[in-house]
């Protein structure tokens, strides 16, 4: 794969569950696709400071999610690689970073979509028939390329063919997309998360709890055992189910 491309940087990222200092089976077969394919796990990197990635409770700690570099990057562009631990961060996964010194003369961007797409988890029944009923006026102009789908040949390379069943798909999905937007609901968008009512009330006393005994754990050298662990990883899960209960509350009452 990465032989194919020699002109490009290819920068592997997420969760691969394994954990490079032991000797796991799967370890070694990564170990194996990164030599077969001349990439490099930033781990390894003398620039790359991890203590974990993943967390169970807070309790064991692991390194299983990763950035994997092609071996110029590797060898020439890695500046660092860290770890965000964030007490407010819920999910057992922390962001993993990587800072990559590249010089370009141009990158093009354009402002990340950030349209929000329609809430099924919302819709009511007569959401639902709404939307049937759009799909289906939408569907009957939609001509059937009927020579393509009666076609036998498996291996099928006409042209006309390939390019009628192209079009009909992207008229489905398109059928389908337009309708939902039009009929279902949209979720409220993420950036009003923060005046969710009873916030202030409810959530702030205990993320301060969690946040002074995350730091009071991490003075003390972040012991596995003990009463300080005891005490952080208790208040980091009351703050956390204060979230998903002031979140639970709004959804149920913006229904
Ligand atoms: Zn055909």
């Amino acid at each position: 794969m990465v032989s194919q491309h020699p002109n490009s940087h290819v920068i592997l990222g997420g969760d691969f569950s394994v954990y490079l200092l032991r000797n796991w089976s799967n370890t070694r077969l990564l170990n194996d696709y990164c030599r077969q394919n001349g990439v490099f796990p930033v781990f390894r990197h003398e620039h790359s400071t991890i203590d974990y990635t993943h967390h169970f409770n807070m309790k064991y700690f692991n390194n299983i999610d990763h950035f994997i570099v092609s071996e110029q990057l590797y060898q020439a562009s890695i500046l660092k690689q860290f770890v965000l631990h964030n007490v407010d961060n819920i999910s057992d996964h922390d962001p993993l970073c990587i800072h990559v010194a590249l010089d370009v003369a141009h990158i093009g961007f354009c402002q990340r979509g950030t349209r929000p797409s329609p809430s099924w988890v919302k819709a009511t029944d007569m959401h639902i028939a709404a939307y049937k009923e759009t799909l289906r006026t939408w569907l009957k102009d939609t001509v059937l390329p009927y020579s393509a789908i009666l076609c036998k040949d498996v291996c099928c390379t006409d042209i006309e063919h390939i390019d009628s069943i192209n079009v009909y798909a992207s008229q489905i999905s398109a059928a389908c997309l337009s309708s939902a937007n039009d009929t279902i609901p949209f979720p409220r968008c993420c950036g009003t998360r923060g005046c969710i009512p009873g916030w202030t009330e409810f959530v702030d006393p205990p993320r301060n709890n969690s946040l002074f005994w995350h730091r009071m754990w991490v003075d003390c050298g972040r012991p596995r055992n003990g009463i300080v662990a005891k005490v952080m990883r208790k208040t980091r899960a009351q703050y956390h189910d204060a979230i998903r209960k002031a979140r639970r509350e709004e959804d149920n009452n913006s229904q």
